[in-house]
Formats: structure tokens, C-alpha cells, sequence
């Protein structure tokens, strides 16, 4: 029997198409035909969750007082945590109470808070390339997606100057994530004050995804919108435990900011869900209290690969800048190709799995990205594949 009586809500209709459904084909045909596939698509990071969060879930399994339902708005212990880890790395005092909420992974948060605040028609201002559940959230909310095509000549920042007055004026929430997936560009200081600056000016709820909060080399240590004076007033920041502390599949993130904001989401997530499993909860806890050698063992694994990967590309004629922070790089196209014929043709023939950078938006056309998500041994191998193939970066008239 077919079901041609039923079909998706009109919010799902209106998704952007899903770009990654014909490369996760042609992942899936390789596989079977015995290829050797190196993953570089996936932000999903590489190694185990520290032997102190395992340990303390495993202690936590074994308290029946455990098993139940967790609270709604998360354990007490966790978000105590978490303010606490605020104040030591950022110096900003929150109340855990109030400014603090623990989330099913900050991918469900962000996409709910977008259903929270958005009706059908709002105007929500998101960059592109973004990480798609910036837009894609707004999207199922019916919003109206004002996209703002960052470039490469801005280092990859959002020019506030060039958003429409009226588009300011009718806004009501923007997305941004600095240090930035899928570009790995970071915001200076002063950047921050300005979007706080204009947040406050036209009344705009300011999202900020910092879910690369400690992923950051050579010493750089990424801002916090928190830190900025009045950026509580009108702000939000997310967090994940997912990357840093190779928690992906643990689904732990959380929200901290304005409260009357926190509180909406709260609501909405009160009648959705019931929160995250207290065991989970514990574990996150001993995550974020880890001391500071175990972030600066996770900074270095990630920088050498960062370096020899720039390294071994330079070679094949990608002038890559050292990137300051997050597990990506983001490489030019050759001149012609667009991301899906490159990474597609990539893929056939050598096996290496690359993002499309347009599955981040249109502004990601041209361009694809690269996970640091394997040994040096594999992404030499990847690189050994693209040298013999014959893949390198090549500009028009050269
Ligand atoms: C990976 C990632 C997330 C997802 O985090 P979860 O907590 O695993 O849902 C959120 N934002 C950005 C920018 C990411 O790269």
C-alpha cells in the first residue's frame, strides 16, 4: 500500500536539499566494493572519551538513584559545573540556576531554540557557510533565513556594515560560531564587542556557537561572548562536550546567557523531552573539572596533524594559512569545479571523503573541507593518493 495520502509537514518541505545523501551513496557503493575509504568528512572526532569521564560514568551506572528520570532542567552538580568552568576560563560569574542548561548535544538546543523564538516569517540573520542546524533550525521554523555570504578577502568574517538596515531592523535572532566550522576562522576580540554593539542597537538575539571553545593552537585562546560587558542582555553561547573531549556519541552540550532566553527554551524542551541521562550528566561533569594538561594533550594531537596535513597540501599547490583553532581545514576548489563535482570525484578516485563545502550553504560553494579526524599515518596515505591521482589546487591561467 502506498502512502500517497500522507506526506512531510510544509516545514520539511522547505528544507535546503540534503547534500550529503549522493555522497553518502557513493560512501556506501565504495564500501561495499572492498575500497579503503579515509574519512575526512565528518566532524566527528577520532579516540576514545578520557579514562576519568568512562570511570565516573561507570561509578554513576552503579547508583540506582541514577536510573530514574533525570530533572528537567539538568543534575544541580552539572550546571554548577559549568558555571564553574565559566569562571575559571572565562572569568564570568553565571547562575547556574537561572543562566545555565544542559542539552541533548547543543545541535538539539540550537535548533529548538530557533523553534522557540521564531515564528513563521520572523527574519533571522545566519552566515553562510554555516554549521546547518544554524540555518536549517530556523528553517523548520518557518523563519526567513537572511544569509550572509562571508568571504574569503574578510578572513571569513561577518561584515556587520553590509547588513541592510532594514534586515537589522526586522531581525530578531542572529546565528555566528567563532572559532568557525566549516571555516576555522577566528573572531579578535573587538569583533565580538561590535556584534554585541549592534545586538543591543536594533534588538537582536544573539546566538553564539563557541563549540570550539578549547580546540585552539599556538597559545590562542578563543573569546567567550560572556566576556563582552552587556552581551548578557541580549545573548546566548553553546557548548558541546562532543569535540574537545571526544564525547560525540555521549550527546552533551549545553546553553549559558540571558536567562528570560534560557528560560523559553526550557519550556519548549520541558514538554519535548527529559533531558539527559544522569549518568551522562556525572560523566560531563568530570569532563569539564579534567585538568589542564589533559586540553593541552588534545591541542597538541590536533595542531601536528594540522601542520603536517598544511604541509603535505602545500605541496600539491594548496597555499593553506595556518589555522588558529577547530579540527578543519578549508580548502579552495580547483578553479572550475564546484564542491560536489570535486569531492565527489575525490572520492572515486582515491578514496578520500571530503564536505562539500555548499552543504554548509551557498556561501561554501567553491570550496570543501577537511577534517583532522585521523592519525598523521592515514592522512599521509590520503595524501598519497591525491599526489598519484594527480588532484591538486590549480587557479585559472596558471
Ligand atoms: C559539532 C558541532 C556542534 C554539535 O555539537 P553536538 O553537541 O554534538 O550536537 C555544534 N556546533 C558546531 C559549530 C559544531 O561543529
Amino acid at each position: 500500500m502506498t502512502l500517497d495520502w500522507i506526506s512531510p509537514a510544509q516545514r520539511l518541505q522547505k528544507l535546503p536539499p540534503y547534500v550529503f545523501a549522493r555522497l553518502d551513496e557513493l560512501k556506501a557503493r565504495a564500501r561495499e566494493q572492498g575500497l579503503d575509504l579515509i574519512d575526512l568528512g565528518m566532524g566527528n572526532p577520532d579516540g576514545p572519551a578520557p579514562q576519568p569521564v568512562i570511570d565516573a560514568a561507570i561509578a554513576a551506572l552503579q547508583n540506582p538513584n541514577n536510573h530514574g528520570y533525570p530533572p528537567f532542567e539538568g543534575t544541580a552538580s552539572f550546571r554548577r559545573a559549568i558555571t564553574n568552568w565559566y569562571q575559571r576560563c572565562y572569568d564570568v560569574a553565571l547562575n547556574p540556576d537561572s543562566e545555565a542548561l544542559p542539552l541533548l548535544g547543543s545541535k538539539e538546543g540550537l535548533a529548538h531554540l530557533a523553534l522557540t523564538y521564531l515564528n513563521p516569517g520572523d527574519i533571522v540573520i545566519v552566515p553562510s557557510p554555516a554549521y546547518p542546524v544554524h540555518f536549517r533550525g530556523p528553517a523548520i521554523a518557518g523563519a526567513q533565513v537572511h544569509s550572509l555570504i562571508l568571504k574569503p578577502e574578510n578572513d571569513w568574517l561577518i561584515d556587520l556594515a553590509a547588513i541592510p538596515d532594514e534586515i537589522a531592523q526586522a531581525a530578531k535572532i542572529l546565528y555566528f560560531n567563532y572559532p568557525s566550522n566549516p571555516t576555522a576562522a577566528t573572531a579578535p576580540r573587538e569583533f565580538f564587542e561590535e556584534i554585541v554593539a549592534f545586538a543591543r542597537k536594533y534588538e537582536i538575539l544573539l546566538v553564539h556557537d563557541l563549540c570550539y571553545a578549547e580546540l585552539a593552537f599556538d597559545g590562542y585562546q578563543p573569546t567567550s561572548l560572556l566576556e563582552i560587558p552587556g552581551a548578557k542582555d541580549i545573548g546566548v553561547e553553546f557548548h558541546t562536550m562532543s569535540k574537545t573531549y571526544n564525547m560525540a556519541g555521549w550527546r552533551v552540550g549545553f546553553v549559558v546567557g540571558n536567562q528570560h532566553i534560557i528560560q523559553g527554551l526550557r519550556t519548549l524542551k520541558t514538554n519535548l523531552d527529559y533531558g539527559i541521562f544522569s549518568v551522562l550528566q556525572a560523566a560531563a561533569e568530570t569532563a569539564l573539572q579534567l585538568p589542564d594538561t589533559y586540553i593541552h594533550q588534545v591541542q597538541k594531537r590536533y595542531q601536528s596533524r594540522r601542520d603536517f596535513l598544511i604541509e603535505g597540501l602545500a605541496q600539491l599547490g594548496w597555499d593553506i594559512p595556518k589555522t588558529k583553532a577547530t579540527m578543519y581545514l578549508w580548502l579552495p576548489c580547483p578553479t572550475g569545479l564546484s564542491s560536489t563535482d570535486f569531492a565527489l570525484s575525490v572520492l572515486q578516485e582515491t578514496g578520500v571523503v571530503l564536505t562539500p563545502g555548499n552543504a554548509f550553504g551557498p556561501g561554501g560553494e567553491g570550496y570543501v573541507r577537511i577534517s583532522l579526524i585521523a592519525e598523521c599515518d592515514r592522512l599521509a596515505e590520503a595524501l598519497k593518493r591525491l599526489q598519484k591521482a594527480n588532484i591538486r589546487y590549480e587557479k585559472k591561467g596558471v
